[in-house]
């Protein structure tokens, strides 16, 4: 599947990356998103079961330009 991640809603900044960073309970996974400019340094966790999910759930955020 390709879900295309939204740019950083900061800085606009287009590299930016989501990797696995631990394996909780329950399947839920803890994914990272950062933002590829390091003058931003924009770093989000977010807590979910899958890749896509997570992805879809960084989307709605940087969308509304939520605080995170
Ligand atoms: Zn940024």
């Amino acid at each position: 599947m390709t879900t295309e991640l939204k740019p950083c809603p900061f800085c606009g900044e287009k590299v930016f990356s989501v990797h696995e960073i631990c394996n909780g309970f329950n399947q839920i996974v803890c994914w990272e998103f950062s933002c590829g400019n390091e003058v931003c340094g924009t770093k989000t966790a977010i807590y979910i079961k899958e890749r896509d999910m997570a992805i879809a759930a960084w989307n709605k955020r940087a969308a509304q330009g939520e605080k995170i």
